[in-house]
């Protein structure tokens, strides 16, 4: 969210520093890995409006970096089909495409997954290179002039007025603005010094799972459970999932990790939880070798209804509570802050006082 931020304010001709603790490509915050979902599975208008931007950003990214960011695969979501009923009419609203097909159809289709009831394919969405579009937001932001430091810690952000001073280990920089996308430390940064909503950091962990067969399709996926049926009394959480090529298929339980201080990290998963990510993967991803879970570990930083903090107070500018979905929207979500930053306004849905 920091690197899409120095983006869109660089190529505005603003002068950006930006201040990253770690070193480039770290995987100790929620951004690592090679993959993410871009999925445009969802019904609230607010969201659609943000991922129909971030797609088309994430394009311009492309192209002003020379790199492919998005595999459009597709994406199935299955499970509690009345609330995917509920997307399918948002996307019938803004022209974008979605279909439900029998689960029989999805299954012949798509020959590792099983499928219970109507599924909504959403040609249009797929995955993100997570990895590679780290370092294309860096290149893109350089190219306009923004610097990136990394290993430099902020230790304090003292408010003056309408400027703000950032305290690194070799002394101050002042600014007339100052955006915090501290994810998992958000809380420990800004201690109460702007208006936030309860972000609670959670580490997760999802696995890797070896495909069967090389020559299997697969979309990219999301499958909530039938709230009715007993069948699925066992589950965390949804599901997520996708091809991390030269990896395997990825599956997760979604923000239900244990709570954790980001300084304070097992980095180990928690074994009752990875069990049942294993049971689950025996019985809906049959085209995966349910023994081979290669474990991921990330946190994820979440507010109560999972919407993003869009936010400024004074010259401090703040993105967070991203709860486990917010890298599909990325591009946009620092088109949002640069705005802020600038002195305009965020979608009520995401001001920290809401
Ligand atoms: C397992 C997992 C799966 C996910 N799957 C999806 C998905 O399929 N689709 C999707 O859209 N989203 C997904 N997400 C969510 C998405 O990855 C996150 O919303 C996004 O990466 C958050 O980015 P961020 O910049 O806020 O956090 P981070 O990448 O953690 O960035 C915060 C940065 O701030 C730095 N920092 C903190 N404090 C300081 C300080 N004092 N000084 C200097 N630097 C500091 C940290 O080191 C860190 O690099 C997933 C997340 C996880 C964990």
């Amino acid at each position: 969210m920091g690197s899409a931020a120095a983006w869109q304010l660089a190529r505005r001709g603003r002068s950006v520093v930006l201040l990253e603790q770690f070193e480039q490509g770290h995987h100790i915050g929620a951004s690592h890995g090679s993959t993410r979902n871009f999925n445009m599975a969802y019904a609230e208008p607010d969201y659609l409006d943000l991922v129909t931007e971030a797609k088309d950003l994430w394009n311009e990214l492309e192209s002003e970096t020379g790199t492919q960011l998005l595999d459009l695969v597709g994406l199935v979501n299955h499970g509690n089909v009345r609330r995917l009923r509920e997307v399918r009419s948002s996307h019938a609203e803004r022209g974008i495409a979605s279909h439900f097909i029998p689960a029989a159809e999805a299954a012949e289709r798509w020959r590792g997954m099983n499928f219970r009831g109507e599924v909504l394919v959403v040609p249009g969405s797929g995955r993100v290179r997570a990895a590679d579009a780290l370092v294309a937001l860096r290149q893109a932001a350089e190219a306009h002039g923004a610097r990136f430091e990394y290993s430099t810690p902020v230790r304090d952000i003292r408010v003056d007025g309408d400027r703000a001073a950032v305290v690194i280990d070799s002394g101050e920089i002042t600014a007339h603005r100052v955006v915090v996308t501290a994810g998992a430390w958000t809380g420990k940064l800004l201690g109460g010094r702007v208006p936030l909503p309860e972000l609670v950091v959670t580490q997760e962990q999802p696995a890797h799972f070896t495909p069967l067969d090389d020559s299997l399709e697969w979309p990219s996926f999301n499958h909530n459970p039938d709230p009715d049926d007993p069948r699925d009394a066992y589950w965390y959480s949804p599901v997520y999932g996708m091809l991390t090529p030269g990896e395997g298929i990825k599956a997760g339980w979604h923000g239900v990790g244990p709570v954790t201080d980001p300084d304070a990290r097992s980095f180990t998963p928690e074994p009752v939880q990875l069990e049942a990510l294993v049971r689950y993967v025996r019985e809906w991803l049959p085209g995966v070798d349910a023994g081979s879970a290669v474990p991921i570990s990330c946190t994820y930083t979440s507010t109560a209804n999972e919407d993003f903090v869009l936010d400024r107070s004074g010259p401090v500018v703040v993105g967070a509570g991203f709860s486990g979905h917010g890298f599909k929207f990325t591009p946009a979500v620092g088109r949002v802050l640069a705005d802020l930053a600038d002195g305009g306004a965020a979608p009520a849905r995401f001001t920290a006082r809401r």
